[in-house]
């Protein structure tokens, strides 16, 4: 497996994404299947690990990748089994929910700019800034005029980030209608997974049309070289991991890291 297989996920700038003709279901970019895609993502694990220890030693670069998906596509799944080998002290995870009394007193970048990632960190949005021409638009939350003034100040926002030293992944986990009825049954059938359950999410499912063409506007008009979006088929729970896994382990190996060097010669110190 090369990772430069899964560049195909890769949204081009100024393409116009059709989510229809992107299949969530496919497994095209590796060979094998489950049971062989579970130890190439152990190894990516192990690989993640010593990138990111890495990338705290030398601390140079800044990592944010963002998550975005319909509910039950895996956000949650992808922070738990991509990260697994990476020491939790260098990775800060955010959840962005319905904005608060305070959240929406501010501009709607206000409070993601906050949580991004310092020198030698990874940020993980779970959910960001782009409800806020998802959920917003498709609830005319705010009106028309405001939210289509957003791509350009994502834009620029994600610009900014990367020319200030952050190198930028987001990663759009696509699923299928029909997998979603069937992982919103799963959490209804077992007990233990009740508390996911949210009866409130039931009524988004008459929405998605609408939200499919949300997301297509967003992904087609925010998926720049300095911050592109990947469409990640998502109806295999372990094809996701993999390619997020695989995308993730490729672009940190790209800023071609090293560990700083000491400024004292090791060979004249003598610890008594
Ligand atoms: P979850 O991630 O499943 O815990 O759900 C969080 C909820 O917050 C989702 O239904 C999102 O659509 C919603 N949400 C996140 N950001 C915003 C926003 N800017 N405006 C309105 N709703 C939002
Ligand atoms: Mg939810």
């Amino acid at each position: 497996m090369k990772t430069e297989d899964f560049d195909r996920y890769r949204v081009r700038p100024s393409t116009n994404v059709s989510l229809k003709k992107a299949d969530p279901a496919e497994t095209g970019a590796f060979s094998g299947g489950k049971d062989e895609a579970a130890g190439v993502l152990g190894e990516l694990n192990k690989k993640l690990g010593g990138l990111q220890e890495l990338l705290y030693a030398e601390r140079r670069h800044k990592v944010l990748i963002v998550l975005q998906g319909m509910d039950t596509a895996g956000k949650d799944g992808v922070i738990r089994r991509v990260f697994e080998g990476v020491n939790p002290q260098g990775v800060k995870v955010s959840g962005f929910k319905a904005p608060t009394a305070e959240e929406l007193a501010h501009d709607y970048l206000w409070r993601v700019h906050r949580c991004v990632p310092g020198q030698g960190e990874i940020a993980i949005f779970n959910r960001s800034h782009y409800e806020d021409v998802l959920v917003v638009r498709v609830h005319d939350l705010v009106p028309k005029e405001v939210w289509k003034t957003r791509y350009e100040s994502i834009n620029a926002f994600e610009k900014t980030l990367h020319q200030e030293g952050t190198a930028i992944l987001k990663f759009f986990l696509h699923i299928s209608k029909e997998e979603q009825k069937k992982r919103l049954q799963a959490r209804l059938d077992d007990e233990t997974k009740h508390w996911k359950f949210n009866p409130a999410d039931l009524p988004e499912r008459k929405f998605w049309d609408a939200y499919m063409k949300a997301y297509e506007e967003a992904l087609s008009r925010t998926s720049t070289d300095e911050a592109p979006w990947y469409i990640v088929p998502s109806d295999k729970k372990w094809y996701r991991n993999l390619t997020v896994s695989a995308l993730l382990v490729g672009a940190l190996e790209a800023l071609h890291m090293e560990y700083p060097k000491g400024d004292f010669d090791p060979r004249k110190i003598v610890i008594e």
